[in-house]
C-alpha cells in the first residue's frame, strides 16, 4: 500500500513483502537528487529535486527496504544506460547463457523473455544459442535501438498485459529473466502475477539482485540508490514467492557488483526438487543475524566511519596540494558523494568511460564528467575509483602512467604501486576465508622466498587495511638464496618477527601457533642441480620439523608446497593432469633430487594426518611467476624478461615446442590462501592456470611483443651444460577439483601478468 505524496514521489505504509506495518527506519543516507539524474551544463542553476534515501526494517518478515518511492517514470522513462558498454558485463552474461541452456536441457527455439532488457545484452547470446527471444524495457529509446540491432523488444514497464501480448504470439516462456530490475519494482505482486502468466507450468523465473548480506558485511552501503528499493536476502526471497504461489528452488552467488544472488524459482507444482542451498543460505543469514534490527543500527555506525575516514584521508592530501580525481561515475558512486559530502573541492573530475556522460555534471554535486583521455594529458596525484567493482580492471589499465589509487570501500585504502595492486587483488581473492586469519599466529618456513614474500605482504596488508586485530607472523628463513627479508618490499611491522634459521633444525617456537605455511626449498632448476643434498634435506627434514611444531601446537593448519613436478613428464593422455596421476618420474635422473623429495614429502605430511591428525593441506603449484622473481632465477619468464631488459636476444632452448602453463603469483597466492584456509585436511590440490598453454617460442615471441613492442628479437639455442635433462615436454593442470571445493577461479592472464613482472623487475633494476 502506497500514497503518493506529489507527482514524483509516493510513500509505502506497508513491508512490499508480507504488508506488515511495523516498520523502523534503520539507515538514512539523507535527501538526494537520483543517482542517474546527471545535468547538462545548461541545467546546473536550476532547482535540483532531491528525494529522502532511507532504509526501512520490516519487523514481521525482516525484510530492508525504501518505502520513498520516486515515479518509476521519471527514474527510468529517460534511462540511457546501455549495459553493453561493459566488457566484463558481456562476458558475464555470455556464461550465464550458456550455463542455464546447458542445466536445464532447453529445446532449442524455446521462449526466454528479460524483463528489463536493456540493450539486450542477456537475450543475445541466448539467441546466438538458438532461442526464440523477447525483451521487455520501459526505456524508449534503448528499447527502439534493441530491436534495429535484431534483439525484438517491447518498449513498457512489463505488466499482466505485456505477458498477455507476449504469450497470445508466441505461448509460453522457459526461461524469464530479471537480472537487473527485480530490485526496482515497488508492486512486486503484480509483477509476479505477470510473470506467473506468462510462465510454462514447468518453466523457470530468474532473478539477480544484490545480497544484503554483502552490502552490509562489506559495507556496500553505497549500492542503495532510489531506483534500488528492496535488498533481499534468500529468506525474504523464500518468503515473497511462497505468499504469491511460487517457490525458490536453487540460489548461487555471483560476484557482479561485488556480491549478487542469483536465485531460481518455479510455480508451485513445477517439478524440481528443491535444493540443499536454499536452506543453507538461510541458516547463514540466521547465523550472521542479518534478520535483526540491531544488526542495521551498528551498521550504520561502520558507515559513518567509512565517511570520516575518508574525509580526513582526502583532505589530508588536498593540504598537502595533491590533485585528486574521481574514476567512475555509477549511480554508487553518486550516492557515496552526495552522503559524504565529497565536491568539486575535493575532486576535480570524474572519469567516465561511457560516452553519453561525458560532458556532463553529477547529480547533487556537479562534478564534471570527461574521458579518460583527459586522465592520460593530466596525469593527477590520486585516482578516488568510485566504480569499485571495477577497481583491478582500472587499475591495470592505467598502470604505465604511475598514478595512485583510493578505494573508498568497505574503508578508504590507497593503492600505491604494483606491490599494492598486486596484494590488493590477493585481498579480493580471498575475501571470504582472509577472516580466518584475524587475530591469529602464522610461521612460514622460507618467508623470504618468492612465495613467503607473497604470503606475509598480504597478511601486513590485511593487518594494515582491513584487520582489527592483527595477525602475527613468524618468518623462518635461512637466506640460502635470497638476502632480503623479504623479495617484494621492505615491511617493517611490529608483527612480523624474521628469523634465520635453517629449517633442517628443530624448530622451537613459545606460545600457541595456529597456522604453519612450509614454503621452504629451492624451486628453481638450476639451484637443485648445484645444491642436490640441501634440496632433498630442507624438503623432507624442514617438513617434519614442521609437522612436529603443528602436532605439538594443535594448529588448525599446515599447508606444504609440494609441486607440478612430482608429475615428471606426464603422459599425454593425463594433461591436463589431475591429482589422480600417479606421475612418471625418474627416482636418479637429474632432477629426482626435487622430484622425489617432493614426493616423499607428500607420503611424509600424510602420515603425520593419518597417525597424529595433524591437519595438513598439500599444494602442487603448476609454473608461477611475478613481481618478487630474481632476474638471475634461471626460470623462463624471469629470464626472457632480464634478457629483454638489458637489450639481448630472447633465447630459446632448442626449438622451444615444450609447452607451460603460467600461473600470475597473485592467482597463486589466492589458490594457496584458500586451501591453508578452507581446504580439506589430508587433501592434495592443483594450483596454476590452465587458460594460456603455449610453447617456449610463442612465449618467447609474447614477451617481445607485447612487453618490448618488439626491440628485441628471439633465438633458438641448445640447452646450456648446467640444465638438467629430463624436461616434461607438456605441463598443463586440471583445476576442477580446487574450482568445485573453493571456488578457485585465476584472472590474471599470460599478458596481463607479463606486464605485471615486467614493469616490477624495471623498477627493481633501477
Ligand atoms: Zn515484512
Amino acid at each position: 500500500m502506497s500514497e503518493r505524496l506529489t507527482a514524483t514521489l509516493a510513500r509505502r505504509t506497508t513491508c512490499r513483502v508480507c504488508e506488515g506495518k511495523n516498520l523502523k527506519k534503520v539507515l538514512s543516507l539523507g535527501s538526494t537528487p537520483p543517482a542517474n539524474a546527471f545535468l547538462r551544463q545548461e541545467d546546473l542553476n536550476k532547482k535540483e529535486e532531491s528525494f529522502p534515501l532511507e532504509c526501512y526494517f520490516c519487523q514481521q518478515c525482516s525484510f530492508v527496504q525504501l518505502l520513498d518511492i520516486v515515479s518509476p517514470e521519471l527514474l527510468f522513462g529517460n534511462y540511457v544506460y546501455v549495459s553493453s558498454t561493459s566488457p566484463v558485463f558481456i562476458a558475464h552474461f555470455e556464461e550465464f547463457a550458456q550455463t542455464i541452456c546447458k542445466r536445464f536441457e532447453l529445446q532449442k527455439e524455446s521462449l526466454i523473455v528479460d524483463v528489463g532488457s536493456n540493450d539486450g545484452i542477456l537475450l543475445r547470446p541466448f539467441k546466438k544459442l538458438g532461442m526464440t527471444i523477447q525483451g521487455v524495457d520501459p526505456a524508449t529509446k534503448i528499447a527502439e535501438m534493441a530491436t534495429a540491432n535484431g534483439i525484438e523488444t517491447i518498449p513498457a514497464f512489463f505488466n499482466k498485459d505485456v505477458a498477455h501480448t507476449i504469450r497470445s504470439a508466441r505461448g509460453p516462456a522457459q526461461i524469464i529473466t530479471a537480472t537487473s530490475v527485480f530490485p526496482h519494482v515497488d508492486d512486486l505482486n503484480s509483477l509476479v502475477a505477470a510473470i506467473k502468466e506468462l510462465l510454462a507450468d514447468n518453466g523457470i523465473f530468474i532473478v539477480e539482485a544484490y545480497y544484503l548480506v554483502d552490502m552490509v558485511e562489506k559495507n556496500l552501503f553505497d549500492t542503495a540508490y532510489h531506483e534500488h528499493l528492496s535488498y533481499f536476502t534468500v529468506d525474504t526471497l523464500t518468503t515473497l514467492f511462497n505468499r504469491l504461489g511460487m517457490e525458490v528452488f536453487d540460489v548461487e552467488k555471483t560476484d557482479t557488483h561485488g556480491g549478487s544472488l542469483r536465485v531460481f524459482i518455479q510455480k508451485h507444482g513445477g517439478g524440481r526438487n528443491i535444493q540443499n542451498s536454499v536452506q543453507k543460505f538461510i541458516n547463514e543469514e540466521k547465523n550472521k543475524k542479518i534478520n535483526k534490527e540491531e544488526t542495521f543500527l551498528e551498521y550504520e555506525k561502520t558507515i559513518q566511519k567509512n565517511k570520516e575516514d575518508l574525509l580526513a584521508m582526502l583532505r589530508t592530501l588536498k593540504a598537502q596540494g595533491k590533485k585528486i580525481v574521481g574514476y567512475g561515475a555509477p549511480a554508487k558512486g553518486n550516492t557515496l558523494l552526495n552522503y559524504f559530502g565529497i565536491g568539486t573541492d575535493l575532486l576535480d573530475y570524474i572519469v567516465d568511460d561511457s560516452s553519453w556522460k561525458q560532458g556532463l555534471y553529477s547529480p547533487g554535486k556537479h562534478i564534471p564528467i570527461v574521458s579518460s583521455d583527459v586522465l592520460r594529458q593530466d596525469k593527477p596525484d590520486y585516482i578516488l575509483i568510485l566504480a569499485w567493482n571495477f577497481a583491478r580492471p582500472i587499475m591495470e589499465r592505467f598502470l604505465d602512467l604511475n598514478l595512485k589509487f583510493i578505494i573508498p570501500v568497505p574503508r578508504p585504502v590507497i593503492i600505491e604501486d604494483l606491490v599494492d595492486l598486486d596484494l590488493f587483488t590477493i585481498v579480493e581473492g580471498i575475501q571470504g576465508e582472509a577472516p580466518l586469519l584475524e587475530g591469529k599466529k602464522v610461521v612460514i618456513t622460507g618467508g623470504s622466498g618468492f612465495i613467503g614474500s607473497y604470503m606475509i605482504a598480504a597478511i601486513d596488508f590485511l593487518n594494515r587495511h582491513y584487520f582489527k586485530k592483527p595477525c602475527e607472523i613468524l618468518s623462518l628463513d635461512n637466506h640460502i638464496i635470497g638476502k632480503k627479508n623479504n623479495l617484494l618490499r621492505e615491511i617493517n611491522s611490529e608483527h612480523i618477527e624474521y628469523i634465520n634459521h635453517n629449517v633442517c633444525n628443530a624448530i622451537k617456537i613459545d606460545g600457541p601457533v595456529d597456522y604453519i605455511i612450509c614454503a621452504a626449498g629451492v624451486a628453481s632448476p638450476v639451484y637443485y642441480k648445484r645444491y642436490p643434498i640441501e634440496t632433498i634435506e630442507g624438503t623432507i627434514f624442514g617438513l617434519k620439523n614442521s609437522l612436529e611444531v603443528a602436532r605439538e601446537k594443535q594448529v588448525k593448519g599446515i599447508l606444504y608446497f609440494s609441486s607440478s613436478e612430482i608429475y615428471g613428464d606426464p603422459d599425454p593422455n593425463f594433461v591436463p593432469t589431475p591429482e589422480t596421476y600417479k606421475g612418471n618420474v625418474s627416482s636418479i635422473g637429474p632432477r629426482s633430487c626435487y622430484d622425489e623429495s617432493k614426493r616423499l614429502g607428500e607420503t611424509f605430511a600424510l602420515a603425520y594426518y593419518n597417525v597424529h591428525k595433524v591437519p595438513i593441506k598439500i599444494v602442487r603449484p603448476f609454473n608461477i611467476f611475478g613481481p618478487g622473481m630474481s632476474s638471475k632465477d634461471y626460470r623462463v619468464i624471469p629470464t626472457f624478461l632480464s634478457q629483454g631488459l638489458e637489450g639481448k636476444p630472447l633465447t630459446v632452448h632448442d626449438k622451444g615446442n615444450q609447452t607451460r602453463t603460467f600461473c600470475y603469483a597473485t592467482d597463486a597466492v589466492i589458490g594457496f590462501f584458500k586451501v591453508l584456509l578452507a581446504g580439506r585436511d589430508g587433501e592434495v590440490y592443483n594450483i596454476g592456470n590452465a587458460n594460456d598453454e603455449i610453447n617456449m617460442k610463442a612465449l618467447a615471441d609474447m614477451v617481445s611483443e607485447d612487453v618490448f613492442n618488439k626491440s628485441v628479437p628471439v633465438s633458438l639455442i641448445s640447452y646450456p651444460d648446467n640444465y638438467p635433462q629430463d624436461e616434461p615436454r607438456r605441463r598443463c593442470p586440471d583445476l576442477t577439483k580446487i574450482t568445485t571445493d573453493l571456488g578457485y577461479k585465476p584472472v590474471i592472464n599470460l599478458k596481463s601478468g607479463l606486464r605485471r613482472s615486467y614493469l616490477w623487475m624495471k623498477n627493481a633494476l633501477i
